[in-house]
């Protein structure tokens, strides 16, 4: 009998969250696309990854995994999505000051050199 629970489960069908090809609902990687199911979705799809990505490596990019992420809420990611673009204009208002230093440095230089 239990055999029989268990085996019902394991064909429980379900749609891969990343490609949407049906799958086993036990399965921890899809047949299909080969992502990460569950317990198992990547990293880069998880709160601490898309924060680290954001932070360490692609910006506002991240939002990519951010809302492909089946693990993340829909209203955590409008969080996020909000926290990422201030962010972002922060960083671009900073370069930006950055640059108009630079200008008035290198002008100042160009009066001190002529
Ligand atoms: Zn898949």
């Amino acid at each position: 009998m239990a055999d029989t629970v268990e085996l019902l489960n394991a064909s429980a069908q379900c749609p891969c969250w990343s490609c949407g090809a049906m799958i086993g609902g036990a399965d921890s990687y899809c047949r299909n696309c080969g992502k990460g199911q569950g317990a198992r979705v990547p990293w880069q799809y998880k709160h601490w990854g898309v924060i680290v990505i954001t932070l360490f490596g692609l910006g506002p990019f991240s939002l990519f995994f951010l809302w492909r992420s089946p693990v993340i809420s829909r209203t955590a990611k409008f969080v996020y999505t909000a926290l990422i673009m201030a962010l972002t204009f922060w960083v671009l208002g900073s370069l930006r000051q950055l640059w108009l230093l630079y200008q008035a440095a290198l002008s100042g230089a160009g009066i001190l050199g002529s």
